[in-house]
């Protein structure tokens, strides 16, 4: 069960601490508080853990500092959605909303090579007026003897150019808890021109451990990619995983399963779940079209595929779009050849515009039914 406190609650009030102590008194009940400190309010929530089956709501909702009491599934005990539940779907990072209600497009580079394609392209990106973008550092490769990326020498560019073109996040994987801090410095060290959005990629999924470590930092939100090879709920599983942690700013990424029923795409499209995991959870939810087609094939209609399950995700109601684009993908030292060109990102983002608008249009009709 959760306890959603009157916001402002102050922990020294005498309200809060005869709540606190009556907590206390309940027979095989831990709490666990959750403070969120927000720009015009604190939102104070309290996770009653053990056997509450036996509380009533309406008594919980009586105690003093107490708003509205939730009982909650077993399941996603925080990211989830419960019956009657009215948290919010949504966050805010470095002046950027992402909600289940908001769509944010992260075009750019897979993997950094140089800083002049960095330069190329977060230019592209801001002359779109866009203010996202991916940027890859630390790669995880299937071959010991690949690129694994530039890792922290590449950071001080890759961050201040961001500050040059007006870039607030910037999507970017990392592998192994060292990375967080190379991050951090690199960020300080260049006063702090913009935000990332810490990714953890498919590989990583269940790196437990990982998770923790990230989970437990809160300043940088993050993207969960989805296991490729395990079930939905292990996904959803390992996104609590973050929470439980104390970051709650978390996305989750779609990107594909590894199975050659998926062929001729890279994996197998999973875009279906969209609304399954906004239905399951309050998460906003990422399609990554590039990992999950992995190609620049076409369909008779001269769209190519990756536009196309683009165009599915967002009609579902997709929140974001993490897509590689590179100015030059025959030199690119990852996945070039699923990398869209420079030229068709202001043509992709029209398109993924009128797929945003039939999206909202069929909620508008779905509201006229009721
Ligand atoms: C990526 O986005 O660069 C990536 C490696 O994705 P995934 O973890 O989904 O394979
Ligand atoms: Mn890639």
């Amino acid at each position: 069960m959760i306890l959603i406190l009157n916001s402002n609650v102050s922990e020294q009030s005498p309200e809060y601490r005869q709540l606190m102590s009556h907590l206390a008194t309940l027979p095989g009940i831990q709490t666990r508080v959750h403070v969120e400190r927000g720009i015009e309010k604190t939102l104070t929530e309290i996770y009653l853990i053990g056997n509450t089956q036996s509380l009533e709501i309406e008594d919980m909702q009586s105690l003093p500092c107490v708003e509205r009491a939730v009982r909650v599934s077993e399941e996603y005990r925080i990211l989830g959605r419960h019956k009657d539940d009215q948290r919010p779907t949504h966050f805010e990072y470095n002046g950027v909303r992402f909600g289940q209600d908001t769509l944010n497009v992260f075009a750019g580079l897979c993997a950094v090579d140089n800083r002049e394609h960095v330069e190329i392209m977060m230019k592209a990106v801001h002359d779109c007026g866009q203010v996202c973008t991916r940027m890859g550092a630390y790669k995880p490769r299937t071959s010991p003897y690949a690129f694994q990326g530039h890792g922290k020498y590449c950071l001080p560019y890759v961050f201040e150019l961001a500050g040059k073109y007006g870039i607030k996040v910037i999507a970017m994987e990392i592998t192994h808890e060292s990375h967080l801090n190379e991050i951090r410095e690199a960020l300080h060290a260049t006063g702090n021109p913009t935000g990332v959005m810490l990714q953890i990629g498919t590989r990583n999924t269940q790196n437990f451990e990982l998770l923790k470590i990230v989970g437990r930092q809160t300043e940088m939100p993050i993207l969960l990619k989805r296991g490729f090879g395990i079930t939905l709920d292990e996904s959803l599983n390992a996104a609590e995983y973050l929470a439980s942690e104390g970051n709650r700013n978390v996305v989750f990424g779609l990107r594909g399963m590894k199975t050659n029923m998926g062929d001729p795409h890279r994996n197998f499209v999973d875009f279906s779940h969209v609304p399954v995991v906004k239905r399951l959870t309050r998460m906003p939810v990422c399609i990554d079209p590039s990992h999950s087609v992995g190609s620049r094939q076409a369909a008779p209609d001269g769209i190519l595929d990756m536009m196309h399950v683009t165009a599915q995700g967002i009609v579902a109601g997709a929140n974001m779009v993490l897509v590689d684009f590179h100015p030059a993908p025959p030199k690119a030292l990852v996945d070039g050849p699923q990398a869209m060109l420079l030229k068709e990102l202001p043509y992709f983002l029209e398109d993924v515009q009128i797929a945003r608008d039939a999206y909202l249009k069929r909620v508008e009709l779905r509201k006229q039914q009721v």
